[in-house]
């Protein structure tokens, strides 16, 4: 069945928050201090959660993604995987993560049926990712990932926000270690999104610019064979590495947007840069059917916007990326 939104796009990926917790504080983000975290029973049981992929499943997703917050802070993320991977029609399981509890939950993950992983990584640096994620341990996060392509993961996709005068200087770095290791590597511009987001603003980066510094290294072909995802990706001549474009605000993609996004405590987010949103909890909590809920979720298509509100003067969103499932 073809679940297709006011616009004519087909929906067929949804991005689920487990948390909104995460253990890192990345300054952009959730910054030191950040409170108001949701309460945890007003986060969705894997029961919940079960019954909401199984209605996405009958209206056409076929796409799941595992985000956060952290995924990998919530307890048995495994075997959510594993629930969720044997449902009909879910074919496609992945995860972001900041890959700091990787290492251990690498191989139970693969089993369980994730293929593919995207890692946030802003910086190579032991010292400035301690400072952007105040705290964190590269280490750790290294160590995440090596364990992860060992254990079959394909494609690794590292995503790094691009920030002027943060880790501006480190696009090319990464690029050599992505090549260096198998990585596909992603540039990401910054989005007005929560409060870390809306400060972080001053640092954004038009990734023509990153363009620009990588093509002064490296001779760039334009790859056509990626697809499915926000990104516009070239190939490093010489080798097999991909490298993408995400570029919500120079030059947007809303009008190819195929997702819709469930936060941690049950909220149907519409669109991640804009406030349509219809909330699933309660209704599952009061004894919905199956039937229910998936004209419910078809109902809630209707009010997908047709473009994020980022580059509205003085708008942005005042939700962070964690608390929607970015
Ligand atoms: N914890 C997981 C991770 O690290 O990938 C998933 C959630 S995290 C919120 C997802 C991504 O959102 C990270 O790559 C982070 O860099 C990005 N992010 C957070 N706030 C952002 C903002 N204001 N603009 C752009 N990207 C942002």
């Amino acid at each position: 069945m073809a679940f297709i939104d006011p616009y004519g796009r087909t929906i067929d990926y949804v991005r689920l928050s487990l948390t909104d917790r995460c253990n890192l504080r990345c300054f952009y983000c959730l910054p030191k201090g950040t409170r108001g975290f949701a309460p945890s029973d007003t986060r969705l049981t894997f029961d919940e959660i079960e019954r909401v992929i199984r209605a996405f499943a009958v209206l056409g997703v076929h796409r799941v993604r595992l985000t956060g917050g952290e995924p990998l802070v919530r307890k048995g993320v495994a075997q959510l995987v594993a629930r969720l991977h044997q449902i009909p029609g879910v074919d496609d399981m992945s995860m972001s993560t900041n890959a700091l509890l990787l290492e251990p939950h690498a191989e139970a993950l693969f089993a369980a049926g994730v293929g593919r992983l995207n890692v946030s990584l802003d910086s190579i640096n032991v010292e400035r990712f301690a400072r952007i994620t105040n705290g964190g341990n590269l280490d750790h996060v290294l160590k995440g990932l090596f364990r992860a392509r060992q254990e079959g993961f394909d494609p690794i996709k590292i995503n790094m926000l691009v920030m002027k005068g943060i880790n501006d200087d480190e696009v090319v770095p990464m690029a050599r270690f992505c090549i260096e290791n198998g990585f596909t590597l992603r540039y990401i511009e910054t989005m007005p999104m929560g409060a870390g987001g809306m400060d972080a603003v001053s640092r954004y980066l038009p990734l023509d610019v990153v363009e620009e510094a990588l093509k002064a290294e490296f001779n760039l072909i334009d790859d056509i064979s990626s697809g499915g995802g926000p990104a516009r990706y070239k190939r490093i001549a010489g080798s097999e590495t991909k490298i993408g474009f995400i570029t919500p605000l120079s030059r947007h993609f809303c009008a190819s947007c195929n997702r819709v996004r469930l936060g941690a405590d049950g909220t149907l987010h519409l669109c991640l840069g804009n406030s349509h949103s219809v909330g699933l909890r309660e209704p599952l909590r009061q004894g919905i059917d199956d039937e229910e809920l998936v004209a419910l979720i078809r109902k809630a298509i209707a009010l997908k916007p047709w473009q994020h509100n980022f580059n509205q003067p003085k708008t942005g969103v005042n939700r962070s990326m964690a608390a929607t499932g970015g």
